[in-house]
């Protein structure tokens, strides 16, 4: 199968938002921190145009309300607009409230700001796990159609959710069906590797991404492919506080582009939307 196409998203944040760098930088300083993704954003969006690419952007809501025009710059190009939250905070952490006015906040902010509905979510550092499946409800109350925070791993310290289904799945819940779009993974000999992006892209050989995303090929199914501004970002912040933190957050960065100019060569991608609408059809049709 190589008609298949798999999804190109990007997590819109700054290098001061990424969970690990919440110890360095506090919410209150934010504001007086230099913005890069004005920088970094054009140089992604360069390289997708080069190559014919439209993927999914989930922006960050306290970001939107800063930088409007990088959002409608990112829309005009042809990209699909969701939401990542408003305000990077872990969704176990927020409880259901804060996670409703979060959703519903940052959905407003992005449809004003590219008038077109904002059809999917991803929770910061995927922190949908056991146990907080009330945020699906949330998320169907709040009118969003699709999720993309559920990573079928086991391994990972702060985030997993080793029970989802490897491909695109209808969650079935109270307040409707939402369509879950799960990272990527790579089996082998009965191991998942988490094989989706992120540092698992930047830090391990990039022949691992590409093995995950042929297997979602050979399943005839879209593969999910992310990464952040700060990652293909030259420029990185001084911070004091733990050496390996920093390494497991920035280093890599060099290669990230050269690496995102392979995928670009060999995968097709579309938005997640426009998986979403066909499965939406698939589903009518079958029930
Ligand atoms: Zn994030």
């Amino acid at each position: 199968m190589t008609d298949v196409r798999h999804h190109f998203s990007v997590d819109v944040e700054e290098y001061f938002h990424p969970t690990a760098m919440t110890a360095v930088y506090g919410f209150d300083e934010w504001d007086g921190l230099p913005r890069r993704t004005p920088e970094a954003v054009p140089l992604l969006l360069d390289l997708l145009d080069a190559h014919g690419i439209t993927g999914t952007f989930f922006v960050l809501g306290w970001l939107a309300e800063r930088e409007p025009d990088m959002v409608r710059d990112i829309a005009s190009r042809g990209h699909e607009i969701a939401s990542h939250g408003s305000e990077h905070r872990l969704v176990y952490e927020l409880g259901a409230d804060r996670f409703r006015s979060s959703v519903a906040r940052s959905k407003r902010t992005l449809e004003q700001l590219v008038g077109r509905p904002v059809l999917g979510y991803r929770a910061p550092s995927f922190s949908i796990v056991p146990g907080i499946e009330w945020a699906f409800d949330v998320l169907l109350e709040e009118g969003y159609r699709y999720d993309a925070s559920l990573f079928p791993i086991a391994t990972h310290p702060t985030y997993g959710y080793p029970d989802a289904e490897p491909d695109p799945y209808w969650i079935d819940r109270p307040a409707g069906a939402l369509l879950e779009f799960p990272s990527t993974i790579y089996s082998i000999a009965g191991r998942s590797l988490p094989a989706s992006g992120g540092a698992y892209f930047r830090l391990l050989p990039p022949w691992l991404v590409h093995a995950g995303l042929r297997q979602c090929q050979q399943r005839g199914r879209p593969g999910m492919f992310y990464v952040h501004p700060w990652e293909w970002d030259d420029w990185a912040p001084a911070v004091e506080g733990s050496r390996l933190q920093w390494l497991r957050t920035f280093h890599g960065r060099k290669s990230v582009l050269r690496r995102m100019e392979g995928l670009a060569r060999r995968f097709e991608f579309s938005p997640i939307r426009e998986t979403l609408e066909r499965m939406t059809e698939e589903r009518g049709r079958s029930t």
